[in-house]
């Protein structure tokens, strides 16, 4: 049976495990890494680099690097949220009026789901190399606190990549996995996920090899970029002071300082102090200006707290919702990179009253996690069950824009709920139904899903017509629609008018321009080897030639040079059926040697 790989597609690095013997086991990517940075870059040629090779260009060429797509992605924006991005992120955003963020590179527009396929298609081939074989089907995860249009527009991303996403994981519950196939013993478990561009706090129930979530919360906008731009944000201030002049327009220092910066945070995290040292940042009409200064923890923390804070409240109401008080956890897990900091062991402390637990790798766990969930499903890991929950409340928009809750949040998925709708008005044939995932009362504050009318309701007196409309949440968190007419039987056609992932043309445009990429990837490949084999055998024939001088009929001699002759021409084509067919020729004529050696 084909692997099923499991990947962890993060806001910073990305990183992909597949199940062996068992046990998960991360797979190191094409330049030998365990973890891809989630970069694609551009080059002026129009050549796509992805993971450490476009971090590398990002110094000198920030404005057609990708980073951190994973905040844009199935995420609608208003104007000053747009604003906002494009203060730390040096690329090109466009803005469609239905909200959509678009990113702009020279002349070419790419969606969020395209570049994140950009990413998740160098770790399907490194898994491919791998393994040996092809790789169609993945598990991957996502923020446990995403919603609808971000889950559907991972899965986009999935399928454009040329993978089938048999599953989308929550994060913390892929965590709990890895930590809970080590330990596993009748307990609750906090997963506390601060990672690049995200934070999640779960709260799971373990016992005897049932992964229960008992409630999930968090917040899809904070991770470790907003603590580096703290940073950048002060070094611009401290640099503006010392020399009048601005840094946050010049996009080449801008870059720079964002790696500094990130830099200068990692160390903080084991020392009391660090040293940002950038020359040559800028100049003015006195010469070039560099930039040289101190930052201490303490600094550093004050600069951040704020945003650290920002994880208190969904931590609380996440033991509220799961029912539990804090001293009835028994483990604190911290996932993510931003959780090496050691302020957030403070706060775990302070929030649980307990030590955390740094048993699960923040860098290799999550993917290892999701591993362990394609054994899961394949069988290859028994007596463990997984359930897990939807982190958002599903409602309709009901009368004076009220949001009327269906499915409430922290429910167990897969769930279905049902509903009776009913016409205002007499012979009404269509009746609105607006789909919203939130936790406010009013349905402008939600996140809108989707429009649908119910139409060709059969004309009769208001109130008269009974259809019943089901929601269900799927076991990725993924909502779907149905509709039924009680009276007849009849489904009825819904025009559904869907706000995240990819148009459905869209989709299909992107996956035939992976599939016929791929192909002449592999095709580009082989021939490359088809070379290689060509080479070497007219370099060792040659020495053999020169070698059996005498020993070979001058026919044989002249045969072979002339396959060598055709050979040699060949190599300078693109013809893969030439190139094959001179590599047989190459190797008959290499039987002809092979022969005149034996002779006495
Ligand atoms: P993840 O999405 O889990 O890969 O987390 C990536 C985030 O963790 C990035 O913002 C990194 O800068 C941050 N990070 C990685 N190592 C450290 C560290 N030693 N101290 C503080 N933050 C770190």
């Amino acid at each position: 049976m084909a692997k099923v790989i499991g990947i962890d597609l993060g806001t910073t690095n990305s990183c992909v495990a597949v199940m062996e013997g068992g046990a998960p086991q991360v797979i190191p990517n094409q330049e030998g890494a365990r973890t891809t940075p989630s970069i694609v870059g551009f080059t002026a040629k129009g050549e796509r680099l992805v993971g450490q090779i476009a971090k590398r260009q990002a110094l000198t060429n920030p404005k057609n690097t990708v980073f951190a797509v994973k905040r844009l992605i199935g995420r609608k924006f208003n104007s000053s949220e747009v604003e906002q991005a494009r203060r730390y992120l040096p690329y090109g955003l466009t803005q469609a009026p239905n909200g959509d963020v678009h990113i702009q590179i020279e002349e070419k527009i790419y969606s969020p789901p395209e570049i994140s396929a950009f990413v998740l298609q160098k770790l399907k081939a490194a898994a491919e190399d791998y393994l040996g074989e092809p790789v169609e089907e993945a598990i991957i995860t996502c923020p446990a606190y995403f919603t609808d249009p971000q889950r559907q527009a991972t899965k986009d991303a999935g399928l454009v990549a040329g993978l089938k996403v048999s599953r989308i994981l929550n994060e913390p519950t892929a965590a709990a996995l890895a930590y809970g196939l080590k330990s596993a013993r009748g307990q609750f478990v906090a997963v506390y996920d601060l990672g690049g561009g995200t934070f999640d706090i779960s709260i799971l129930e373990m016992a005897e090899g049932l992964f229960q979530v008992r409630a999930t919360g968090g917040d899809t906008f904070l991770g470790g970029e907003d603590f580096d731009q703290r940073i950048i944000d002060w070094l611009i201030a401290e640099f503006s002071r010392e020399t009048s002049i601005d840094l946050s327009q010049d996009r080449m220092a801008l870059q720079r300082l964002k790696e500094a910066a990130e830099k200068a945070k990692c160390e903080l995290s084991t020392s009391q102090q660090t040293e940002i040292v950038l020359p040559f940042i800028s100049a003015d009409s006195s010469g070039p200006k560099h930039l040289n200064t101190v930052l201490t923890r303490q600094k550093y923390e004050g600069l951040t707290d704020d945003l650290l804070d920002r994880t208190i409240d969904p931590c609380k109401r996440c033991l509220a919702d799961a029912g539990l008080k804090p001293e009835q956890i028994d483990e604190v897990l911290l996932v993510g990179g931003q959780t090496r900091a050691p302020k957030v062991a403070e706060m775990v402390r302070r929030v649980f009253g307990k030590e955390p637990n740094r048993a699960v790798n923040p860098d290799e766990g999550i993917a290892m996690g999701a591993a362990i969930q394609t054994g899961i499903i394949a069988g290859e890991v028994k007596e463990l069950v997984l359930l897990d929950v939807t982190p958002h409340t599903l409602g309709i928009e009901t009368r004076d824009g009220t949001f009327t809750p269906l499915i409430e949040r922290n429910s167990t998925i897969p769930t279905r709920k049902s509903r009776i709708f009913t016409t205002v008005a007499d012979n009404q044939t269509k009746v609105e139904v607006h789909t919203l995932q939130g936790e406010s009362d009013m349905a402008a504050y939600n996140k809108s899903l989707a429009k649908f009318e119910l139409t060709n309701i059969p004309p009769a007196p208001k109130g008269v017509p009974q259809i019943e409309v089901s929601f269900e949440i799927d076991v990725n968190g993924i909502v779907s629609v149905s509709a039924q007419d009680q009276a007849t039987g009849r489904s009825h056609s819904m025009v559904i008018h869907p706000s995240g992932g990819l148009s459905q043309s869209e989709l299909s445009r992107l996956v035939n321009e992976t599939r016929t990429q791929e192909q002449s990837e592999r095709s580009k490949k082989e021939q490359e080897a088809v070379v290689r084999q060509l080479d070497g055998l007219v370099t060792n024939t040659m020495r053999s030639v020169q070698a059996l001088e005498g020993k070979l009929t001058s026919d044989e001699q002249s045969r072979i040079l002339a396959a060598m002759e055709r050979a040699k021409k060949a190599r300078g084509g693109a013809d893969l059926d030439e190139l094959k067919s001179r590599l047989l020729e190459m190797e008959k004529a290499a039987t002809l040697i092979g022969q005149a050696m034996l002779r006495p």
